[in-house]
Parts: C-alpha cells; sequence; structure tokens
C-alpha cells in the first residue's frame, strides 16, 4: 500500500513542469498536460490547395480547403500577384458553385416539341451537336454574296465564347469557326 502511494507520488512529482524542466524538457512542452495534449483545431485534418477562379480571364488565385475529399471552403489566396487574397463577389461564391445540390452533372437534352429536360450521355450530346452544326452549316452555306463576290460562310450559326476561355482556346475556336464558314464570333466577355 505504502509502496503503491509512493510510487504515485513520484509519478504526479515527475509530470511535475518545475521537475520536467529540470530534467532539460523544453518550458512549452513541460507546460502541456495530457488534456492540452489532446486538443487541436477544428481544421487540423483540412488540407488546402491552391487554384484559380474558373469565372473569368482574370485568373485570380483561390485556396481551396478538403477535409475528407470533400470541399469545405473556398478563398482568396494572398500569395497570389493578381488577387492578393481579394475576390470579387462572383469568385467569392465558387464555393457554392462547386457545392451546389442543384449542380448539373449530366448533359441534358430537350427534344423538338419537348418540354422537359432529359438527361442524355454527354458522348450522344456531343455527337448530335456535331451532326446538328454540319447539317445546319451546309444547308445554309453562301458561297457568293448577291453581287457574286466569294463569301462562303453560314450566317445560320454564331459562337459565343465564355469569359474563362484562355489565349489558346479561343485561337483554336476561332480557327474552327472561320474554317466552317462560321462568322459571327463574340464573346460573353464583350455583351
Ligand atoms: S470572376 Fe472575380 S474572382 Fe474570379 S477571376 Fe474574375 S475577377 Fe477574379
Amino acid at each position: 500500500m505504502l509502496r503503491r502511494t509512493l510510487r504515485k507520488v513520484g509519478e504526479a512529482l515527475a509530470r511535475w513542469p518545475v521537475a520536467q524542466q529540470l530534467r532539460g524538457t523544453p518550458l512549452g512542452e513541460a507546460a502541456l498536460t495530457a488534456r492540452t495534449r489532446s486538443l487541436h483545431s477544428r481544421l487540423h485534418d483540412v488540407r488546402t490547395v491552391a487554384s484559380v477562379c474558373p469565372y473569368c480571364a482574370v485568373g485570380c488565385g483561390t485556396l481551396v480547403h478538403v477535409r475528407n475529399d470533400e470541399v469545405i471552403d473556398i478563398e482568396g489566396n494572398p500569395e497570389s500577384p493578381i488577387n492578393q487574397g481579394t475576390l470579387c463577389p462572383k469568385g467569392a461564391d465558387t464555393f457554392q458553385y462547386t457545392v451546389n445540390p442543384d449542380r448539373l452533372t449530366t448533359a441534358l437534352h430537350r427534344r423538338p416539341y419537348g418540354t422537359t429536360w432529359e438527361p442524355v450521355d454527354l458522348e450522344w450530346a456531343m455527337r448530335r451537336i456535331a451532326h446538328l452544326v454540319r447539317e445546319t452549316r451546309d444547308r445554309t452555306f453562301i458561297d457568293r454574296d448577291d453581287a457574286g463576290r466569294i463569301v462562303r460562310h453560314t450566317p445560320a450559326i454564331g459562337f459565343l465564347g465564355g469569359a474563362a476561355l484562355d489565349n489558346e482556346e479561343n485561337y483554336l475556336i476561332k480557327k474552327l469557326c472561320v474554317g466552317a464558314g462560321i462568322v459571327f464570333v463574340e464573346n460573353q466577355a464583350r455583351i
């Protein structure tokens, strides 16, 4: 009994911060109790990934915070030389753009005279678009204008680009459109 009491007293003394410091344990370590050691930030299991806002060509830097492979927050990256941590209202809302039960995750198609949108396979949708572009282009292609000048274009198709497209994408889109005779090419940023 006495031996057990002495052992407990010895253990308690060994945990005493002063005794720990005398044994050479750094002050900060010595002052930590077992409970303090078990405490941690509520963000300790959060992974942060640097990314870029997808909304426009300014390309503001963002920090995407992820827990268990799920995005829990997105904020401006203070180390980005472009925005230095700030975001415009659109960029500040990219979290709800990413995590949103209403977000579309499949291609949708509304049949001619249909009243509802139906989920369709993306491959099918791409083929459908390619078929309609080709069919419309061939049906409406104008080789010469009323004055007999060669124009070789279709007035029936237009292309509207997005502000998040980069230089290389815009270059390829312009090449594709001009090659197909599509001359109405515009960008959402100018509207
Ligand atoms: S939409 Fe706003 S936050 Fe996003 S890149 Fe453009 S300016 Fe930056």
